[in-house]
């Protein structure tokens, strides 16, 4: 499958209205939603915008009035993850001249065919097709089989009028921001966190409570006294997405969990995992399976949460052979919690307690 076609996007990035026809633009305002490729990938981007003399703007954090005017715009049965994307876009057509909407078609070069989710690979037409006026957009399109991450930014470097001798720089910068971004993920910030560090060193917070070696025997050290440790498993957007989630993370830390996530496994450590199982094509489903493969075999591990939401096509599959996996083994306990745009605050508290509160009262791991 090829999807990748250069013109086509320089096609496309010629028609934003801040593009005169030699593709030289002065002080072009470029949206970015805060949802689904932001939390990978959003210091990358920005970095790249900036070096480029373009001018990023960022959408809110997800809010109700957000989440439903994202909602009405979608067909309905789609994952509430993307009405959460389309919310953004919708808030920013009034702020930004273009949006920057990514097309994530395949992240990793791979022998075998890999990819993300069709939603994700299809986007930047979803949103075109799906909107009244829909706004005007510049393609990021990451096909990581058949080009590369420097290849993916040529289109913005287009719209922007940027030389190649200032794309060259600004493409080298953006890969020592994100690197940093992602040291800091595997060492267990979160993504809002991890993106005021590397983009804002001198404003961030020294102190982040969640600081430690990924993968690293201080993981292993005895637990405080009636604490107990708990992995959670799930997409970025989902956990990190506070009014999505309803602060899950919080919320199991405030019942004295010790909390890790997937993104603290180590691409090595999933490797390994996955080497022992067929081969998946999902990209990030492979990074879920492979964490909770990973978590299974911990012995500092009590419990293993795994978040999904509804109307997700890969992970109700990946999320199958998770559970599977769990339930006959004597590995840490398990469970599942499936949200969407309906799910209660308070549906959230009670899982979470009644999962702590069995973990707590269960000899299993004793
Ligand atoms: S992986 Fe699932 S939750 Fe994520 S965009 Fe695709 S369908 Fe939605």
């Amino acid at each position: 499958m090829q999807i990748y076609r250069g013109e086509r996007t320089v096609a496309r990035i010629a028609s934003c209205p801040a593009a005169d026809p030699y593709g030289t633009v002065d002080n072009m305002r470029i949206g970015i939603p805060r949802a689904l490729s932001y939390y990978r990938y959003y210091p990358f981007l920005k970095t790249v915008i900036e070096g480029m003399d373009g001018e990023v703007v960022l959408s809110p954090s997800t809010r109700k009035s957000l989440l439903e005017k994202g909602a009405y715009q979608c067909v309905d049965d789609i994952c509430v993850p993307v009405k959460v994307y389309f919310g953004h876009v919708l808030d920013l057509m009034e702020k930004a001249d273009c949006l920057l909407i990514s097309r994530l078609v395949s992240v990793e070069k791979s022998n075998c065919d890999t990819y993300t989710c069709p939603k994700m690979i299809g986007l930047p037409d979803m949103v075109r097709h799906s909107m009244e006026e829909a706004p005007k957009i510049i393609e990021h399109i990451v096909d990581l089989q058949n080009g590369s991450w420097k290849s993916s930014i040529k289109g913005i470097a287009k719209a922007l009028g940027a030389s190649p001798s200032v794309t060259r720089k600004a493409y080298r910068e953006a890969m020592e921001v994100q690197s940093s971004y992602e040291k800091l993920l595997l060492a267990g910030q979160t993504p809002e966190s991890a993106i005021e560090h590397v983009l804002n060193p001198h404003g961030a917070a020294a102190q982040d409570g969640e600081h430690s070696a990924p993968n690293s025997k201080k993981e292993h050290a005895v637990h405080k006294d009636g604490q107990i440790k708990i992995a959670l498993i799930g997409h970025e957007y989902l956990i990190h997405d506070a009014y999505v989630s309803h602060s899950l993370p919080d919320k199991l830390r405030s019942q004295g969990v010790d909390l890790i996530y997937s993104s603290q496994v180590t691409p090595e450590a999933i490797n390994q995992e996955l080497g022992k199982h067929p081969e998946i094509s999902w990209s990030f489903e492979k990074e879920l399976l492979g964490a909770a493969y990973h978590f299974q075999g911990r012995e500092d591990i009590d419990g293993v949460m795994l978040l999904m939401c509804f109307a997700c096509g890969p992970d109700s599959i990946v999320g199958e052979m998770i559970s599977r996996e769990f339930y006959r083994s004597e590995g840490p306990a398990f469970t599942t919690m499936v949200i969407d745009e309906h799910t209660g605050e308070a549906g959230v508290a009670t899982r979470v307690e009644a999962f702590v509160d069995l973990i707590r009262r269960s000899s299993v791991r004793l």
